[in-house]
């Protein structure tokens, strides 16, 4: 009873909006996004790379590894994300970072929680790690969005969370605007583990915002399986179609 009234003192104080174009969704609206947005977002789904992820647009054929992952070795066993990345998903992820709406960041990271991903059992594993950010960009952005997430994944699935085991030691140039290759290089030795024994033998989620090329999250699994964690596994909240 008490819980009903906050809910719908809190409704009138901060009603739903659609987080793609504010229209004022119905009460108890667990939905992110109204009728209309919803038509322009794409979740991922059909046939693709059992490693990375990534779609197969215009092959109805069964899954099968992409020409990247065939190519250079992953670290992580797989990739999945929640949303493909549309301009609207994008949008709302840049109010989340950059625009610090932490409460925008709590919905995708509560929706991220919610959503099924058939191919991951969090049974099998034992630690959530978000990417970290280097200590300067913490400071000047205050938070972390990849925790964000993963708390909410954590609380979900009742997996402990660690943020400070993964370290990015290395400060590196923003990597949007790089091309592959430069990713690569610019993001290489970023990361270290401070503690090994607490990440021996585990089987780890590992946790991102975006997938771009997975240069990032390629060196943060290579990072967690040369300290000896048995499995990494990551999940991102969007991804960038073909890597
Ligand atoms: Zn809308
Ligand atoms: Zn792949």
């Amino acid at each position: 009873m008490i819980t009903e009234v906050l809910n719908d003192v809190s409704d009138v104080i901060f009603p739903s909006q659609c987080l793609g174009c504010a229209e004022i969704l119905y009460p108890h609206s667990r939905h992110l996004f109204c009728p209309a947005c919803k038509e322009k977002i794409k979740f991922i789904t059909g046939s693709l790379c059992p490693v990375c992820g990534t779609i197969f647009l215009d092959s109805p054929a069964e899954s099968h590894l992409c020409g990247n992952c065939i190519e250079n070795k992953t670290y992580f066993s797989c990739a999945r994300a929640v949303f493909s990345c549309e301009t609207i998903i994008l949008d709302v992820i840049h109010q989340f970072k950059y625009g610090n709406n932490i409460s925008v960041g709590a919905m995708l990271a509560s929706f991220m929680a919610d959503f099924s991903f058939p191919d991951v059992d969090f049974s099998d594993y034992s630690l959530i790690i978000p990417v970290p950010l280097h200590i300067k960009r913490l400071r000047e952005r205050g938070f972390n969005q990849s925790l964000i997430l993963a708390r909410a994944l954590a609380k979900k699935w009742q997996i402990p969370v660690n943020f400070s085991l993964l370290k990015r030691h290395k400060f590196t140039l923003t990597q949007t605007g790089l091309h592959k290759i430069e990713r690569k290089q610019n993001i290489k030795g970023a990361f270290e583990v401070s503690d090994k024994k607490l990440i021996a033998g585990k089987n780890v989620i590992l946790v991102d915002d975006v997938y771009t090329t997975g240069a990032t999250i390629n060196e943060c699994a290579k990072t967690l399986i040369k300290a000896g964690a048995q499995k990494v596994t990551v999940l991102t909240l969007a991804r960038v179609l073909q890597s």
